[in-house]
């Protein structure tokens, strides 16, 4: 059987050999110098490890290795290796092991991605801005016109980007204490005021349910609540209507 060091030994010295054809590719066209041909051979057990390619010979890799060689036939590859696969050569179940480590890593690393992706890909369009009670529509109020939704809850209580979009203002602003606007990428912009703190900064880009404050009873408020405006073409417009059509209902 192909013995665990012949696949070191012969990729240096025979490339075309049986033992190198069973790792093809990478090992062939590695460059003769002890570095890149060691490099060669750690793409090859990769490239085996990736495939499940763990049989050599008819025998298991890491049982040929861990049974059939001899200290010395190591110290003789350790000669042109350097430190590139130290703890390989000098344990080279350890050393499988580890890639396997690192394979499986990688494998957790991508489906982690795809299922964040997949729950980007679920999440809602529009979101309602707060939990909460609301107390005030939009319209003539107190002799004057109330240009937004009053959504009360206690101070503290998250408040979130009711679109995707980019945050414009966050910070001081007359009448409202502080604010966080955003703006949708099609130019609807939303209004969050009153609140207490927020947590999103100008020319942050934010998903539609993102905490972008808190509820507070800044400016002129006469209770913990959220403000809420939605602004379409530089008009405010009323946002019960505007949030129905996205399947959100305040009360
Ligand atoms: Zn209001």
């Amino acid at each position: 059987m192909l013995r665990f060091t012949e696949l070191f030994t012969n990729t240096d010295a025979r490339p075309a050999s049986r033992s190198a054809g069973a790792v093809a590719g990478t090992t062939a066209e590695a460059p003769r110098s002890a570095r890149s041909s060691r490099r060669g051979v750690g793409k090859a057990v990769v490239a085996s490890v990736l495939a499940g390619a763990f049989l050599v010979g008819g025998q298991p890799l890491l049982a040929g290795a861990a049974e059939g060689d001899t200290p010395e036939n190591f110290v003789e590859v350790q000669e042109g290796a350097g430190s590139v696969l130290p703890a390989f050569y000098d344990n080279p179940a350890r050393g499988l092991t580890s890639l396997v480590n690192e394979t499986k890593a990688e494998a957790d690393r991508l489906a982690a991605e795809e299922a964040a992706a997949a729950e980007a890909a679920a999440r809602p369009d529009f979101v309602k801005p707060a939990e909460g009670t609301f107390t005030s529509g939009f319209g003539g109020r107190w002799g004057t016109t109330h240009y937004g939704v009053d959504i009360a809850n206690v101070i503290g209580t998250p408040v979130v980007a009711a679109t995707e979009g980019t945050v414009i203002n966050a910070g001081p602003a007359t009448g409202f204490g502080q604010w966080v606007r955003v703006q949708a990428p099609d130019g609807t912009i939303t209004v969050y005021g009153h609140v207490e703190s927020f947590t999103a900064a100008v020319g942050q880009k934010v998903a539609a349910g993102d905490q972008i404050a808190t509820i507070g009873n800044r400016g002129q408020s006469t209770g913990p609540h959220l403000h809420f405006e939605v602004q379409v073409g530089g008009q405010k417009i009323d946002p019960q209507p505007w949030l129905a059509e996205r399947g959100i209902t305040l009360q």
